[in-house]
Protein backbone atom coordinates (compact mmCIF):
# COMPACT_ATOMS: atom_id res chain seq x y z
CA UNK A 1 0.00 0.00 0.00
CA UNK A 2 1.59 3.54 -1.13
CA UNK A 3 0.17 6.61 -0.46
CA UNK A 4 1.31 9.72 -3.29
CA UNK A 5 3.68 7.33 -4.63
CA UNK A 6 5.11 6.79 -0.94
CA UNK A 7 5.59 3.76 0.79
CA UNK A 8 2.91 3.23 4.05
CA UNK A 9 4.33 5.24 6.73
CA UNK A 10 4.80 3.07 9.50
CA UNK A 11 4.81 4.63 13.41
CA UNK A 12 5.48 2.85 16.70
CA UNK A 13 4.51 3.75 19.89
CA UNK A 14 7.44 1.84 22.90
CA UNK A 15 6.59 2.24 25.81
CA UNK A 16 8.56 0.86 29.03
CA UNK A 17 5.96 -0.42 30.97
CA UNK A 18 7.54 0.70 34.32
CA UNK A 19 4.37 2.49 35.23
CA UNK A 20 1.68 4.85 34.56
CA UNK A 21 2.40 7.35 31.71
CA UNK A 22 2.75 10.65 32.30
CA UNK A 23 1.92 13.83 30.65
CA UNK A 24 5.16 13.61 28.99
CA UNK A 25 4.31 10.08 27.66
CA UNK A 26 1.47 10.96 26.14
CA UNK A 27 2.63 13.90 24.29
CA UNK A 28 5.11 11.59 22.93
CA UNK A 29 2.76 9.09 21.51
CA UNK A 30 0.55 11.54 20.31
CA UNK A 31 3.13 13.06 18.12
CA UNK A 32 4.23 9.75 17.01
CA UNK A 33 0.38 8.68 16.16
CA UNK A 34 0.16 12.16 14.08
CA UNK A 35 3.50 11.84 12.36
CA UNK A 36 2.43 8.16 11.25
CA UNK A 37 -1.32 9.35 10.17
CA UNK A 38 -0.37 12.73 8.46
CA UNK A 39 0.06 11.48 4.88
CA UNK A 40 1.97 13.11 2.36
CA UNK A 41 5.07 11.22 3.24
CA UNK A 42 6.53 13.92 5.32
CA UNK A 43 3.57 15.49 7.39
CA UNK A 44 6.08 18.85 6.39
CA UNK A 45 4.55 22.77 5.57
CA UNK A 46 0.38 20.55 7.20
CA UNK A 47 -1.34 17.68 6.93
CA UNK A 48 -3.08 16.06 4.08
CA UNK A 49 -4.91 13.75 6.36
CA UNK A 50 -8.00 16.18 6.89
CA UNK A 51 -8.82 15.72 3.94
CA UNK A 52 -8.38 11.72 3.81
CA UNK A 53 -8.93 10.44 7.35
CA UNK A 54 -6.12 8.37 8.71
CA UNK A 55 -3.24 6.86 6.85
CA UNK A 56 -0.51 5.31 8.14
CA UNK A 57 0.05 2.30 10.88
CA UNK A 58 1.12 2.87 14.01
CA UNK A 59 2.68 0.01 16.52
CA UNK A 60 2.43 -0.69 20.14
CA UNK A 61 5.77 -2.55 21.15
CA UNK A 62 5.71 -2.76 24.90
CA UNK A 63 9.89 -2.52 26.14
CA UNK A 64 10.38 -5.30 28.66
CA UNK A 65 13.15 -6.51 27.73
CA UNK A 66 14.95 -5.77 30.96
CA UNK A 67 12.21 -7.97 32.57
CA UNK A 68 13.23 -7.01 36.17
CA UNK A 69 12.50 -2.63 35.50
CA UNK A 70 8.83 -4.14 34.11
CA UNK A 71 6.10 -3.55 36.86
CA UNK A 72 3.15 -5.74 36.61
CA UNK A 73 -0.08 -4.80 34.97
CA UNK A 74 1.69 -1.94 33.46
CA UNK A 75 1.51 -2.73 30.04
CA UNK A 76 -2.45 -2.93 30.70
CA UNK A 77 -2.32 0.63 32.38
CA UNK A 78 -0.81 2.10 29.19
CA UNK A 79 -3.29 0.22 26.78
CA UNK A 80 -6.33 1.33 28.59
CA UNK A 81 -4.80 5.04 28.95
CA UNK A 82 -4.19 4.90 25.68
CA UNK A 83 -7.63 3.68 24.47
CA UNK A 84 -9.13 6.07 26.79
CA UNK A 85 -6.97 9.04 24.94
CA UNK A 86 -8.32 7.53 21.18
CA UNK A 87 -4.47 6.89 20.41
CA UNK A 88 -5.32 3.69 18.54
CA UNK A 89 -2.58 1.27 16.85
CA UNK A 90 -2.87 -1.45 14.43
CA UNK A 91 -2.56 -5.14 15.01
CA UNK A 92 -1.45 -6.85 18.37
CA UNK A 93 1.13 -5.44 20.63
CA UNK A 94 4.60 -6.85 20.33
CA UNK A 95 6.50 -7.35 23.63
CA UNK A 96 10.15 -7.57 23.84
CA UNK A 97 10.34 -10.09 26.60
CA UNK A 98 8.46 -12.83 24.00
CA UNK A 99 11.48 -12.01 21.30
CA UNK A 100 14.57 -13.34 23.30
CA UNK A 101 15.19 -15.74 20.46
CA UNK A 102 14.78 -13.03 17.90
CA UNK A 103 17.51 -10.87 19.75
CA UNK A 104 19.98 -14.14 20.24
CA UNK A 105 19.81 -14.81 15.85
CA UNK A 106 20.93 -10.75 15.92
CA UNK A 107 23.71 -11.21 18.42
CA UNK A 108 25.17 -14.38 16.12
CA UNK A 109 24.78 -12.68 13.07
CA UNK A 110 26.67 -9.55 14.40
CA UNK A 111 29.55 -12.35 15.68
CA UNK A 112 29.88 -13.56 12.24
CA UNK A 113 30.97 -9.63 11.08
CA UNK A 114 34.17 -8.04 11.47
CA UNK A 115 35.85 -4.60 11.39
CA UNK A 116 39.06 -3.94 10.11
CA UNK A 117 39.82 -7.98 11.19
CA UNK A 118 38.33 -6.34 14.69
CA UNK A 119 35.42 -8.77 15.71
CA UNK A 120 31.81 -6.34 15.53
CA UNK A 121 31.39 -7.99 18.88
CA UNK A 122 33.31 -9.32 21.59
CA UNK A 123 33.22 -10.47 25.12
CA UNK A 124 33.68 -7.95 27.92
CA UNK A 125 34.73 -8.55 31.58
CA UNK A 126 34.65 -5.39 32.99
CA UNK A 127 31.42 -5.32 35.19
CA UNK A 128 29.85 -1.98 36.54
CA UNK A 129 30.40 0.25 33.45
CA UNK A 130 28.59 -2.85 31.61
CA UNK A 131 25.03 -2.68 33.93
CA UNK A 132 25.22 1.22 34.17
CA UNK A 133 26.12 1.20 30.21
CA UNK A 134 23.63 -1.46 29.14
CA UNK A 135 20.54 0.28 30.59
CA UNK A 136 18.23 2.20 28.44
CA UNK A 137 19.60 5.98 28.38
CA UNK A 138 16.49 7.46 27.87
CA UNK A 139 16.80 9.52 31.24
CA UNK A 140 19.37 11.54 30.86
CA UNK A 141 21.25 10.02 27.41
CA UNK A 142 23.43 8.68 30.04
CA UNK A 143 26.16 7.41 27.20
CA UNK A 144 29.41 6.36 29.34
CA UNK A 145 31.92 6.51 26.52
CA UNK A 146 33.98 2.86 27.11
CA UNK A 147 37.72 2.86 27.19
CA UNK A 148 38.34 -0.79 25.54
CA UNK A 149 39.84 -2.16 28.13
CA UNK A 150 38.58 -5.65 26.74
CA UNK A 151 39.03 -4.62 23.14
CA UNK A 152 42.83 -4.28 23.98
CA UNK A 153 42.72 -7.26 25.89
CA UNK A 154 41.12 -9.52 22.43
CA UNK A 155 44.02 -7.49 20.81
CA UNK A 156 46.78 -8.21 22.58
CA UNK A 157 46.11 -11.52 24.71
CA UNK A 158 43.46 -13.18 22.62
CA UNK A 159 44.29 -16.37 24.49
CA UNK A 160 43.36 -15.29 27.68
CA UNK A 161 40.26 -14.20 26.89
CA UNK A 162 39.76 -17.66 25.23
CA UNK A 163 40.02 -18.89 28.68
CA UNK A 164 38.26 -16.98 30.68
CA UNK A 165 35.15 -17.05 28.17
CA UNK A 166 36.23 -21.09 28.63
CA UNK A 167 36.76 -20.92 32.18
CA UNK A 168 32.62 -19.03 32.43
CA UNK A 169 34.04 -15.42 33.68
CA UNK A 170 31.12 -13.77 33.39
CA UNK A 171 30.68 -11.15 30.62
CA UNK A 172 29.09 -8.85 28.56
CA UNK A 173 29.19 -8.59 24.52
CA UNK A 174 29.86 -4.96 23.16
CA UNK A 175 28.84 -3.81 19.70
CA UNK A 176 32.70 -2.53 18.21
CA UNK A 177 32.79 1.21 16.83
CA UNK A 178 34.96 2.14 14.11
CA UNK A 179 38.04 3.25 14.67
CA UNK A 180 38.86 7.39 15.11
CA UNK A 181 39.24 8.63 11.46
CA UNK A 182 38.10 5.41 10.17
CA UNK A 183 35.59 4.64 7.30
CA UNK A 184 31.82 4.56 9.00
CA UNK A 185 33.03 6.92 11.70
CA UNK A 186 30.82 9.40 11.46
CA UNK A 187 27.10 8.99 11.27
CA UNK A 188 24.94 11.44 10.00
CA UNK A 189 21.28 11.59 9.73
CA UNK A 190 18.76 14.15 8.94
CA UNK A 191 16.06 14.86 12.11
CA UNK A 192 12.88 15.71 11.01
CA UNK A 193 12.97 18.39 14.23
CA UNK A 194 16.75 18.99 15.04
CA UNK A 195 17.93 19.19 11.60
CA UNK A 196 21.48 17.86 10.18
CA UNK A 197 22.68 15.50 13.05
CA UNK A 198 26.51 14.38 13.06
CA UNK A 199 28.17 11.78 15.76
CA UNK A 200 31.42 11.00 15.38
CA UNK A 201 30.93 6.82 17.25
CA UNK A 202 33.94 6.70 18.76
CA UNK A 203 34.83 9.52 20.22
CA UNK A 204 30.49 10.74 21.25
CA UNK A 205 29.58 7.02 21.77
CA UNK A 206 32.19 3.90 21.99
CA UNK A 207 31.75 0.29 22.06
CA UNK A 208 28.27 -0.50 23.57
CA UNK A 209 26.81 -3.25 25.74
CA UNK A 210 24.44 -5.08 23.69
CA UNK A 211 23.80 -8.13 25.47
CA UNK A 212 24.29 -7.23 29.57
CA UNK A 213 26.64 -10.02 31.53
CA UNK A 214 23.23 -11.44 33.28
CA UNK A 215 21.77 -12.03 29.38
CA UNK A 216 19.36 -9.50 29.22
CA UNK A 217 19.88 -7.53 25.83
CA UNK A 218 20.23 -3.89 25.67
CA UNK A 219 17.70 -1.40 24.97
CA UNK A 220 19.91 -0.52 21.92
CA UNK A 221 20.19 -3.87 20.20
CA UNK A 222 16.29 -4.70 21.15
CA UNK A 223 15.15 -1.31 19.42
CA UNK A 224 16.65 -1.58 16.25
CA UNK A 225 15.81 -5.68 15.72
CA UNK A 226 11.81 -4.50 16.39
CA UNK A 227 11.97 -1.24 14.24
CA UNK A 228 14.01 -3.35 11.44
CA UNK A 229 12.14 -6.55 11.43
CA UNK A 230 8.61 -4.59 12.11
CA UNK A 231 9.26 -2.17 9.04
CA UNK A 232 9.12 0.67 11.22
CA UNK A 233 9.95 3.70 9.09
CA UNK A 234 8.83 6.36 10.75
CA UNK A 235 10.46 6.95 14.54
CA UNK A 236 8.95 9.30 17.03
CA UNK A 237 10.88 10.03 20.14
CA UNK A 238 12.37 12.57 22.76
CA UNK A 239 15.95 14.16 21.80
CA UNK A 240 17.72 12.52 25.02
CA UNK A 241 17.87 10.02 22.22
CA UNK A 242 19.60 11.41 19.78
CA UNK A 243 22.80 10.45 20.04
CA UNK A 244 21.25 6.52 20.59
CA UNK A 245 19.86 6.94 17.17
CA UNK A 246 23.89 7.71 15.83
CA UNK A 247 24.43 4.29 17.53
CA UNK A 248 21.35 2.31 15.92
CA UNK A 249 22.37 3.17 13.07
CA UNK A 250 25.36 1.63 13.00
CA UNK A 251 24.19 -1.56 14.66
CA UNK A 252 21.40 -1.57 12.65
CA UNK A 253 24.07 -1.57 8.75
CA UNK A 254 25.62 -4.07 10.75
CA UNK A 255 22.43 -5.92 11.09
CA UNK A 256 21.66 -5.71 7.18
CA UNK A 257 25.74 -6.64 6.62
CA UNK A 258 25.63 -9.44 8.00
CA UNK A 259 22.48 -11.01 6.54
CA UNK A 260 20.31 -10.42 9.70
CA UNK A 261 17.58 -8.63 7.46
CA UNK A 262 17.82 -11.07 4.77
CA UNK A 263 17.02 -14.37 7.12
CA UNK A 264 14.03 -12.48 7.80
CA UNK A 265 12.83 -11.65 4.14
CA UNK A 266 13.42 -7.67 4.94
CA UNK A 267 15.05 -6.72 1.39
CA UNK A 268 13.75 -3.03 1.68
CA UNK A 269 16.26 -1.36 4.15
CA UNK A 270 15.98 2.55 3.68
CA UNK A 271 16.62 3.75 6.96
CA UNK A 272 13.63 5.48 8.97
CA UNK A 273 12.52 9.00 9.32
CA UNK A 274 13.60 10.22 12.82
CA UNK A 275 11.72 13.40 14.60
CA UNK A 276 13.42 13.78 18.07
CA UNK A 277 10.85 15.52 20.42
CA UNK A 278 11.77 18.30 23.03
CA UNK A 279 11.80 16.99 26.35
CA UNK A 280 9.07 17.71 29.32
CA UNK A 281 10.25 19.09 32.69
CA UNK A 282 8.02 19.75 35.49
CA UNK A 283 7.50 22.79 37.35
CA UNK A 284 10.71 22.60 38.99
CA UNK A 285 13.06 21.91 35.94
CA UNK A 286 13.10 18.11 36.37
CA UNK A 287 12.39 15.71 33.85
CA UNK A 288 8.84 13.97 34.08
CA UNK A 289 9.37 10.45 35.26
CA UNK A 290 7.15 7.73 35.85
CA UNK A 291 6.81 7.41 39.45
CA UNK A 292 5.82 10.84 40.16
CA UNK A 293 1.76 9.65 40.80
CA UNK A 294 0.87 13.49 40.92
CA UNK A 295 1.38 13.66 37.32
CA UNK A 296 -0.47 10.57 36.04
CA UNK A 297 -2.94 9.83 33.26
CA UNK A 298 -4.53 7.90 36.46
CA UNK A 299 -4.55 10.88 38.74
CA UNK A 300 -5.89 13.27 36.25
CA UNK A 301 -8.78 10.60 34.93
CA UNK A 302 -9.76 10.46 38.64
CA UNK A 303 -9.92 13.93 38.50
CA UNK A 304 -12.61 14.33 36.27
CA UNK A 305 -10.13 15.08 33.29
CA UNK A 306 -11.29 14.32 30.17
CA UNK A 307 -9.38 12.83 26.89
CA UNK A 308 -9.92 15.66 25.01
CA UNK A 309 -8.21 18.20 27.43
CA UNK A 310 -5.33 16.08 28.13
CA UNK A 311 -4.31 15.46 24.37
CA UNK A 312 -5.35 19.41 23.51
CA UNK A 313 -2.78 20.10 26.30
CA UNK A 314 0.13 17.87 24.62
CA UNK A 315 -0.57 18.93 21.39
CA UNK A 316 -0.47 22.67 22.69
CA UNK A 317 3.30 21.16 24.11
CA UNK A 318 3.48 20.04 20.47
CA UNK A 319 3.27 23.90 19.01
CA UNK A 320 -0.19 23.43 17.71
CA UNK A 321 -2.08 26.03 18.17
CA UNK A 322 -5.43 24.86 17.74
CA UNK A 323 -7.94 24.99 14.57
CA UNK A 324 -7.86 28.16 12.69
CA UNK A 325 -10.77 28.32 12.10
CA UNK A 326 -13.65 30.62 12.65
CA UNK A 327 -14.33 29.43 16.32
CA UNK A 328 -10.60 29.92 17.32
CA UNK A 329 -8.67 32.27 15.62
CA UNK A 330 -6.24 33.36 17.65
CA UNK A 331 -6.38 30.90 20.49
CA UNK A 332 -3.59 31.23 23.00
CA UNK A 333 -3.56 28.54 25.46
CA UNK A 334 -4.25 24.95 25.05
CA UNK A 335 -7.70 23.73 22.83
CA UNK A 336 -9.44 20.89 24.23
CA UNK A 337 -8.95 18.37 20.91
CA UNK A 338 -9.61 14.88 19.92
CA UNK A 339 -6.37 13.19 18.57
CA UNK A 340 -8.10 13.37 14.68
CA UNK A 341 -8.74 17.08 15.21
CA UNK A 342 -5.39 17.79 16.15
CA UNK A 343 -4.60 15.71 13.33
CA UNK A 344 -6.34 18.38 10.98
CA UNK A 345 -4.01 20.94 12.61
CA UNK A 346 -0.75 18.92 12.71
CA UNK A 347 2.36 20.27 11.25
CA UNK A 348 5.91 19.65 11.88
CA UNK A 349 6.54 23.69 11.94
CA UNK A 350 5.30 24.38 14.50
CA UNK A 351 7.18 22.19 16.74
CA UNK A 352 10.44 23.32 14.66
CA UNK A 353 9.53 26.99 15.42
CA UNK A 354 10.28 25.67 19.60
CA UNK A 355 12.79 23.33 19.54
CA UNK A 356 13.19 24.37 23.66
CA UNK A 357 12.51 21.77 25.76
CA UNK A 358 9.05 22.75 27.85
CA UNK A 359 8.79 23.41 31.33
CA UNK A 360 5.36 22.57 32.83
CA UNK A 361 4.18 26.30 34.49
CA UNK A 362 3.02 25.85 37.79
CA UNK A 363 -0.27 25.73 37.03
CA UNK A 364 -0.29 23.34 34.74
CA UNK A 365 -3.16 20.99 35.39
CA UNK A 366 -5.72 24.19 35.62
CA UNK A 367 -4.23 25.03 32.56
CA UNK A 368 -4.96 21.75 31.56
CA UNK A 369 -8.45 21.69 32.77
CA UNK A 370 -8.95 24.82 31.81
CA UNK A 371 -8.88 24.04 28.09
CA UNK A 372 -11.45 25.78 26.01
CA UNK A 373 -13.44 23.56 23.72
CA UNK A 374 -12.67 23.43 19.71
CA UNK A 375 -16.32 25.34 19.27
N1 LIG B 1 11.13 2.30 25.51
C1 LIG B 1 11.78 3.53 25.22
C2 LIG B 1 11.23 4.62 26.12
O1 LIG B 1 10.23 4.39 26.81
C3 LIG B 1 11.52 3.89 23.78
C4 LIG B 1 12.62 4.58 23.16
C5 LIG B 1 12.43 4.64 21.66
O2 LIG B 1 11.43 5.19 21.21
O3 LIG B 1 13.26 4.11 20.95
O4 LIG B 1 11.80 5.67 26.20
Amino acid sequence: MSVAGQSLKVGRFAPTPSGRMHIGNVYAMLAAWLSAHAGDGSGDGGSQAGLEGKQGKVLLRIEDVDGPRALKDADEWIMDDLHWLGLDWDGEPAYQSQRTEIYEEALRSLESVSLDDFPLVYPCFCSRADLRAASAPQEGDRFLIYPGTCRKLLTEHPDEVRSRLEAGQRHSWRITVPEEGARGSVVTFDDRIFARQCFDLPREVGDTVIRRSDGIFSYQLAVVVDDLLMGVNDIVRGRDLLRSTALQIWIRQALVASGFAKKYGIERIDGPTYAHLPLIDDPTGVRLAKRKRSLDIGSLRSDGVNPEQIIGYCAWLLGIRGPRNVHMPDATGPVSMSAREALECFTWDDIRADKSDRILAANWASELTGTKPTV
